[in-house]
């Protein structure tokens, strides 16, 4: 029989998210458990493993050979029918900058944590949360399969996309099918992949998202795709995208792919409420995936670091109520919502835009030079060449 636990702070998944949530709450002298449903930290790789840069050094993430593959100058942007726009990489997103070896990323994360004192227990799952007088207090739990109890002062859920901690606690998570991409990814080798860009390719070849290539050096690359899951039919509509692309592609066609993942992005708002009594959630079980690119790291990481300060905060204070916990709404919204939104209705407008336009924006973007990048410009080359296309790249922008 599993003994039942106690905690200051339990944290429920350890992704990125989780991770730094449970570094931050131990850093400032919490008592921190981390629990982990999968045998193995950061496997399987569910991801396009594309990061920027600038963030890390304000988390307190020390950029490592450990877990970086290489280092990309910028994006390359294809249009439907593959005219090309290239962007440097400080302009191009949270996508861009590294190419990691993602398991190797979070478990190091997960070694940070540990260092600062988190406690770490893998094969045990969340099957509920407990409850008292309205208040989160821990969760039921099962360990190898057999169930025990943990109680908390304060419960993250930081357990990521498919994210039950917030629906069990009552806090609204729906969301709607055109705010989530589907995706498949295959690491591949023996490919001919550029190791100076992250490209990205748009249009009818992945209805309502793209198809991306980030490079691992070596002929070795992450490729893969996501699409809107309401354009699409089927489980296995995202395979077939990319099996087409990658059969139109001869340096891809050649290629070998050594392991494929699937799985699934929110592209949406992020979540209206993420703290209730006694919990709080965070990354992506708090939508905070950029929708304009699907990019989720860097943002769970930054969000993690306020939650797991609030938390300790709280445990110092004994005062776990939702009041208290604004401290982190408050805080991760100041520093992501206004991009989140914009992203939205950015990629609400891209998603509209037709293969022809797209086609046309891109072409007008090549003679921009890159230091030269801003929206004016942007804008003015688009309009320099195609005046009737400006009216709906404006709104995008
Ligand atoms: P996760 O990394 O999903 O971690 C959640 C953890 O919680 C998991 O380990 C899970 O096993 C665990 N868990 C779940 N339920 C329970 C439970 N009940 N009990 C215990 N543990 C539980 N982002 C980028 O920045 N760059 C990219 O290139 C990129 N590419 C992507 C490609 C794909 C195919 C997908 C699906 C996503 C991609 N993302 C990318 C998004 C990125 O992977 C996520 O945003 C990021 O992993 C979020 O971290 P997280 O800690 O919130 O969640």
């Amino acid at each position: 029989m599993v003994e039942n636990l106690r905690t200051d702070v339990l944290v429920v998944g350890a992704g990125p998210a989780g991770s730094m949530t449970a570094k931050w709450a131990a850093k400032h002298g919490a008592k921190v458990l981390m629990i982990e449903k999968r045998q193995e930290i950061g496997s399987p790789v569910r991801c396009g493993e594309g990061m920027s840069k600038d963030w890390l050094k304000d988390v307190g993430i020390t950029p490592s050979s450990r877990w970086i593959n290489l280092e990309v100058e910028g994006a390359r942007i294809y249009s439907p029918s593959e005219k090309v726009f290239e962007i440097n990489e400080k302009s191009a997103g949270n996508e861009v900058g590294y190419v990691v070896e993602r398991d190797a990323f979070d478990k190091q994360l997960a070694i940070d944590a540990a260092n600062a004192g988190v406690d770490v227990i893998l094969k045990t799952a969340a099957t509920n949360v407990l409850k008292e007088n309205g208040k989160i207090v821990g969760v039921r739990a099962k360990r190898f399969g057999e169930p025990f109890e943990i109680r908390a002062k304060v419960t993250i859920g930081a357990d990521g996309f498919e994210s039950q901690v917030g629906r069990w606690a009552g806090i609204p998570t729906n969301i709607a099918t055109r705010d989530m991409d589907t995706c498949i990814q295959y690491r591949m080798t023996n490919v001919d992949c550029d190791t100076r860009y992250c490209d990205f390719y748009l249009g009818k070849v992945a209805p309502g998202g793209y198809v991306w290539v980030f490079p691992k050096g070596d002929g070795l690359a992450n490729v893969g795709i996501g699409v809107q899951l309401s354009k699409v039919e089927g489980i296995a509509a995202p395979r077939k995208f990319l099996d087409d692309w990658i059969a139109k592609h001869p340096g891809y066609a050649k290629g070998k792919t050594i392991d494929v993942v699937g799985g699934g992005v929110s592209i949406s708002p992020p979540l209206k409420q993420t703290v209730a009594d006694g919990i709080m959630l965070v990354g992506d079980a708090a939508r905070m995936i950029d929708p304009l690119t699907g990019g989720g790291i860097a943002n769970g990481c930054i969000a993690g670091k306020i939650c797991g300060e609030v938390a300790a905060n709280a445990v110092h204070a004994d005062m776990v109520s939702k009041e208290f916990l604004q401290a982190y709404e408050k805080g991760w919204r100041a520093k992501l919502e206004e991009k989140l939104y914009r992203n939205w209705l950015a990629k609400e407008k891209l998603c509209s835009i037709s293969d022809e336009t797209f086609d046309k924006v891109i072409d007008a973007l090549q003679d921009v030079k890159l230091q030269k990048l801003n929206v004016h410009n942007i804008l003015k080359a688009v309009r320099d060449k195609y005046p009737e296309v400006t009216r709906d790249f404006e709104a995008f922008l």
